[in-house]
């Protein structure tokens, strides 16, 4: 079951007309604060699947990061080269994780492994993202002196 807006609903292509809640929450799909709907349809189990596994792996992701943050420098100010190097070097420790995996907490380095890829993903993911806003900003601002000559 999946609580989400009316909007993502509708894109979400399930055909029950499910009654909006009394009060707004955080949707599913969008994370936007509206007035929300249970729904039961196979693709909203798989997305309400999908954000419990996503739950559970940004709480890995985070206890690496602190763990690995000591003494180093601050992680927005990592270069993609660097970062890009790091997620092909985390790749390699996941896969021999992987392939040592037969013991009794076999378990433990894959899911750390895992984490400490991803971190190096999202560092990529949040230094395009917030280029991309500056960017847009520097654009902006410009066009506005210009239309104001
Ligand atoms: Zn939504
Ligand atoms: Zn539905």
């Amino acid at each position: 079951m999946l609580d989400l807006c009316a909007e993502c609903h509708k894109l979400l292509g399930c055909d029950t007309a499910h009654p909006l809640s009394g009060r707004p929450d955080a949707c599913g799909i969008c994370s936007g604060y509206r007035l929300l709907v249970h729904c039961h349809c196979k693709a909203a189990q798989e997305i309400a699947l999908y954000n419990a596994a996503l739950r559970s792996f940004v709480l890995g992701m985070r206890a690496g990061f602190i763990e690995n943050m000591q003494n180093k420098g601050g992680w927005r100010e990592i270069h993609y080269g660097f970062a890009a190097r790091k997620v092909l070097e985390e790749a390699g420790e996941l896969a021999e994780a992987l392939i040592g995996g037969h013991s009794r907490d076999w378990h433990v380095p894959v899911m750390r492994e895992a984490a400490d890829l991803a971190n190096f993903a999202m560092f990529i993911h949040s230094r395009a993202g917030a280029e991309a806003s500056a960017a847009r900003s520097i654009e902006a601002r410009v066009g506005e002196r210009l239309t104001r000559g």
